[in-house]
């Protein structure tokens, strides 16, 4: 009979402390027997990345990335040792392999890596002795032997990529919450878990605000279709399922409402009219290294505009001064800047099949006074860049009005 292989990843929280690590240890040998193997991707212990961070910050001003990726990459080993000796304390025999060692090899890119190929031999061979692998997430290692990590909540990415090399039946996310939730718990308490969601729907959540999975992983799920199992490792609650599709799609035109507080506006006045002014403002700004998302650019009626559009709040520095540098080239107006905004969205696959999704949106945002800046669409998704201090209320008003506490 073919065994079931499982992944399970816990994330930092999971692993924080020594209990924690003896209580993951615990639930993982529960599932561990003769007709399951599992392999375990896990997170730096907490706050360990963060704190690795600062203290290279303290030491040097622009560190390289090679020695940053050294670094970072100990987060990881710690908590992969510390559970594989845990796990051996309950009984099971276990061993804790680091990236390289399971096999991960990626791209020469430090920081953000991506996985080329993951030779699973090794865990193969862990499973056959019957061990249970705990696997360092988050890093690779180059052809060249280059140590790498995946960019901020890679060990999401370590495991769905893992669970695709061999073969899983399953790829659970274990956190701190109990799932996938309509919004977030902590702000609307009416906000319900959801029992299934889709890739999609989760990307777009992910990329607007929601902060539950690394955006990179769900995309390599749903490429590879990897269902996941999203839940808590405090309790054995079931949580949220994220699959290609679920039964009740066309029904549910809302699933979920997200808030984003980190991006700032920027407004170029007066820009002349013309063909081929925006590809000049964009090139200027992209050549900055800034990412622009949401742009409005108004109807001119006097030859001159204004061009709006949002970057990230940690990029604003550097695309004012490109927006300014580029404006006196342009002969336009003045450059503005607000940073007091915030990005409320609603998501739903169902949205495509349904109509009056935006009209029900704009009418609840006005009924409760508050102003529209920007309006922004995707085929799931609806999102308005409002003024920061009404984000929390939009959230909760939105949640309402598509009755989502009744999910
Ligand atoms: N420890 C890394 C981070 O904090 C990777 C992860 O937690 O997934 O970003
Ligand atoms: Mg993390």
């Amino acid at each position: 009979m073919k065994k079931r292989i499982v992944v399970q990843k816990y994330g930092g929280s999971s692993v924080k402390d020594a209990d924690r690590i003896k209580a993951v240890a615990q639930r993982i040998c529960s599932y561990k027997n003769s007709n399951t193997d599992i392999a375990v991707v896990v997170s730096a212990m907490a706050d360990t990345t963060d704190d690795l961070i600062d203290l290279a910050g303290k030491i040097a001003q622009s560190p390289t990335d090679r020695e940053m990726d050294l670094l970072l990459a100990s987060g990881e080993q710690i908590s992969s040792a510390l559970l594989a000796m845990a796990v051996r304390e309950y009984g099971v025999e276990s061993v804790a392999l680091t990236g390289f060692q399971a096999g991960f090899v990626t791209d020469q890119v430090h920081g953000k890596a991506r996985v080329q190929q993951i030779d699973g031999k090794r865990i193969k061979q862990a499973f056959k002795e019957g061990k249970v692998v705990i696997v360092a997430g988050f890093q690779g290692m180059t052809k060249e032997g280059e140590i790498t990590t995946l960019g901020r909540g890679g060990s999401d990415l370590s495991a769905v990529a893992l669970a695709k090399a061999i073969n899983a039946d399953v790829c659970e996310i274990y956190t701190d919450v109990t799932g996938i939730y309509t919004t977030d718990p902590r702000k609307v308490p009416e906000a319900q878990k959801l029992k299934e969601i889709t890739f999609d729907e989760m990307l777009e959540m992910a990329s607007l605000g929601a902060q539950v999975m690394q955006p990179r992983s769900i995309e390599v799920a749903k490429r590879f279709n990897i269902p996941l199992h999203v839940r808590s490792s405090y309790s054995k609650e079931e949580g949220t399922m994220i699959v290609k599709s679920t039964q009740k799609i066309e029904d549910i035109a809302v699933r979920g409402v997200t808030s984003n507080k980190n991006e700032a506006k920027i407004t170029i006045c007066a820009v002349p009219d013309k063909p081929g002014v925006s590809a000049q403002i964009f090139n200027a700004i992209a050549k900055a290294g800034v990412n622009v998302d949401v742009i409005v650019q108004n109807v001119s009626h006097t030859k001159k505009t204004d061009i709006s559009f949002t970057v990230p709040k940690a990029d604003v520095v550097k695309g004012l001064k490109a927006s300014q540098d580029i404006a006196r080239k342009l002969d336009a107006g003045d450059v503005l800047e607000d940073r007091n905004i915030a990005r409320v969205s609603i998501v739903g696959s169902g949205m495509r099949s349904h109509h009056g999704i935006a009209a029900k949106m704009f009418d609840a945002l006005a009924k409760a006074s508050i102003n529209i800046k920007m309006i922004a669409t995707s085929e799931i998704s609806i999102s308005c860049i409002i003024d920061l201090d009404k984000a929390d209320q939009a959230v909760s008003v939105l949640h309402k009005a598509f009755e989502l506490e009744k999910r």
